[in-house]
């Protein structure tokens, strides 16, 4: 097996302005100092009006956090109100951007097609994608969950190339677990992610698949992050609600010395 960098992303959401943001990522730098998080990395995935305000932040006080952002265009620029692109996050040091996420697929309508054109931008743009894919409850209770995960995987990532694995994380995140307090079983957890890795594997080839990190997201919480990053194909967390409070995050980032 290889060895594979754990990751850690906060995904604020709609959450906290630019205010507000810089307290929380101060709160969180309190809560890790001295914590070990050295040997993963941990991302922060605020509203775009607060990457700024966190960006200098980060830089000012030196902490050994990432950016993230929650989405984006696919076009570099144009006539597209509202919108954000790719050089743009990249000219904040936004590193990694969420591509999929069940909240865009569900409330703003993101097909595979449309998740692919982010997906290809954030590489042209040499930023990473977190790739989200997950099944909602009714396709798991009909046995389908991986059959869902394995389209989506193939149609978000159709004619993506990756030649360093570290340009792409996926996230299985089923949508039943997101914001629900109900997590996966570490072992259902563990067999999903499995199957990501294998159908990464097909896609992308077995020894770049080995090295792709594959988060798990869904109620990720200071009490069962242990158990899920025990799991061999679980690679870091995905991380929602838990990620608003600086002392339940900074408790799931330092897991491994923690006794939450
Ligand atoms: C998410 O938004 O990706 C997520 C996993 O949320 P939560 O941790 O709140 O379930």
């Amino acid at each position: 097996m290889s060895e594979r960098l754990p990751i850690i992303t906060g995904n604020w959401k709609m959450h906290r302005d630019h205010l507000e943001a810089i307290q929380l990522v101060q709160k969180l730098a309190y809560h890790l100092e001295g914590a070990d998080y050295v040997g993963q990395e941990v991302v922060l995935c605020p509203p775009f009006i607060a990457l700024r305000s966190v960006q200098t932040l980060l830089q000012s006080d030196r902490l050994p956090m990432k950016l993230g952002a929650q989405t984006c265009h696919d076009q570099d620029e144009g006539a597209f109100t509202g919108e954000i692109s790719v050089p743009m996050l990249e000219r904040l040091d936004v590193s990694y951007v969420l591509a999929g996420h069940s909240e865009r697929r569900e409330l703003f309508g993101e097909t595979d097609e449309v998740v692919n054109a982010k997906v290809k931008a954030i590489r042209k743009g040499g930023l990473r994608p977190i790739l989200c894919v997950g099944e909602s409850l009714e396709e798991r209770e009909s046995g389908r969950a991986v059959d869902v995960v394995t389209e989506q995987l193939r149609g978000s990532l159709a004619g993506v190339s990756v030649t360093d694995p570290q340009d792409l994380v996926v996230a299985y995140e089923p949508v039943w677990a997101i914001g629900t307090g109900r997590t996966a079983t570490p072992d259902d957890a563990q067999e999903m992610c499995a199957a990501v890795r294998a159908e990464l594997g097909s896609i992308l080839g077995e020894p770049t698949a080995d090295h792709v990190r594959v988060q798990y997201g869904g109620s990720v919480k200071p009490g069962n992050i242990r158990t899920l990053m025990a799991e061999p194909d679980i690679d870091g967390a995905l991380v929602g609600g838990a990620s608003l409070s600086s002392e339940d995050f900074a408790l799931i980032v330092a897991h491994r010395r923690t006794n939450a």
